[in-house]
């Protein structure tokens, strides 16, 4: 049963993921957490090697944006702000239940098999998008600020990582892959 929060890949940053690497799995569209994943909790500034890394993607997958909050508005406009569909849940939708995986799928046209879930939390994000079948891709948190219940949920993820490393489940974490340049970069 703890083998549903075990991520698929561990990778630093968001912008350190290969994503020729997911093309060559055959990920085929992305669903990206919000808090400590995109932007440090509650920030609203967006790095612009982060920046990158979504445009790049954009190019090649069908990316979308999945937030638990209660602040959906947040989460609407840095969708808008980087071109991206966007679906923010609390309550039954949150993750890791199926609502709002479900409806950021159907948003962008996905089947889960061909998505990747990218986020930094064990009993939301990876467990949620490992029961649908999902590729699940941990990143380490961004920043020490979190919401109280995260901090608790921490607790658990601890003792879960400690009994998946125990069994030789856990993964290695994945060497970041190398920058590709932006197109009118100079070389
Ligand atoms: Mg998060």
């Amino acid at each position: 049963m703890l083998e549903s929060f075990c991520p698929d890949q561990i990778t630093a940053r968001l912008e350190n993921i290969d994503q020729q690497a997911l093309l060559d799995r055959g990920i085929k569209a992305l669903l990206i957490d919000v808090d400590n994943t995109l932007v440090n909790w509650r920030d609203d500034e967006i790095p612009l090697v982060r920046r990158r890394w979504i445009e790049q993607a954009k190019d090649r997958f069908a990316p979308c944006l999945l937030s638990n909050t209660i602040t959906v508005q947040r989460v609407e406009q840095l969708g808008q702000r980087l071109s991206l569909p966007a679906v923010g849940r609390w309550g039954w939708g949150r993750k890791p239940f199926s609502g709002g995986y479900r409806q950021a799928l159907q948003l962008i046209g996905a089947c889960p098999t061909e998505t990747a879930m990218i986020g930094d939390q064990l009993l939301t994000d990876i467990l949620g998008a490992n029961r649908l079948g999902m590729y699940t891709i941990m990143v380490h948190t961004l920043s020490d600020s979190e919401f109280f219940v995260t901090r608790i949920n921490r607790w658990i993820e601890a003792l879960i990582r400690a009994w998946l490393v125990r069994r030789g489940r856990w993964p290695t974490l994945q060497p970041a892959a190398a920058q590709e340049p932006e197109a009118g970069d100079e070389r």
